[in-house]
């Protein structure tokens, strides 16, 4: 598969086609952040290469390096986007029998908000 060959029935491929809408936080070349459709906190992003990659497992030390560097500049944009966001949980669930649904890898970026803890 080429660098950023898509894959057709992806959900995440079509998101990053801009095929499925979806609320972008974060985007250039190589990753593409937006907002999970289900909000653990709110601001709860995904962040996802666009090379289609299904899990850790499918990651060469080249494709570590290049999209997993962007781990700190989302999650600083995250911070900065509200003043009350107190921390974060960054999580990524390999293989269905870790939680992952959707075979496209993503990394988990929740927002945690102490008291102050909320949805929306
Ligand atoms: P889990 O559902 O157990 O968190 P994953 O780690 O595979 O499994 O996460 C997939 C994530 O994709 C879920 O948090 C889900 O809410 C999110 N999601 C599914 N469809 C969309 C969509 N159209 N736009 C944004 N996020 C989506």
């Amino acid at each position: 598969m080429n660098d950023n060959e898509l894959v057709d029935d992806c959900l995440f491929c079509k998101i990053i086609r801009g095929e499925i809408p979806s609320y972008t936080v974060f985007e250039n070349d190589d990753v593409k952040a937006f907002l999970d459709i289900s909000q653990v906190t709110k601001g709860h992003t995904l962040l996802v290469p666009k090379k289609h990659l299904t899990n850790i497992f499918d990651y060469s030390q080249a494709d570590a390096q290049r999209f997993l560097q962007y781990i700190p500049e989302v999650a600083q944009a995250i911070k900065k986007s509200d003043p009350e966001i107190k921390g974060l949980n960054i999580f990524v669930n390999n293989g269905e029998v870790a939680g992952q649904v959707v075979m496209h890898s993503h990394i988990h970026l929740v927002p945690r908000y102490g008291d102050k803890e909320a949805v929306s």
